[in-house]
């Protein structure tokens, strides 16, 4: 398969890709308006699967990356939340890419 990050031919095997590390796993990508943001990912981190969740402005630039690790749950999640609150504030919409665990 290809990486859906750098294009380079990787193992169909692979859970990441061993040039830039993006998981293999499938990818969402979707855009919201900057009042929805903190709503949208509350509700991803609650459904549990998602493995990542980038957060990018207009021009395709990362803003926060945030690795959902097993437990990111209640204090833990208040920081991230409080960075994408901060990003919700500045920006007018944002695009989410979402990485799900392979089924
Ligand atoms: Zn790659």
């Amino acid at each position: 398969m290809i990486c859906k990050n750098c294009n380079i031919e990787i193992d169909d095997t692979a859970k990441f890709c061993p040039q830039c590390g993006s998981s293999t796993g499938k990818r969402e990508e979707f855009f919201v308006d900057s009042d929805h943001l903190v709503e949208e990912i509350k509700k991803l981190i609650d459904e549990g699967i998602a493995t990542r969740i980038i957060i990018k402005d207009e021009k395709d630039r990362t803003l926060l990356d945030i690795p959902v690790v097993a437990g990111l749950v209640g204090a833990l999640i208040a920081p991230w939340l409080a960075a994408v609150g901060a990003i919700a504030a500045l920006a007018v919409k944002c695009k989410i890419v979402v990485e799900k665990r392979q089924e």
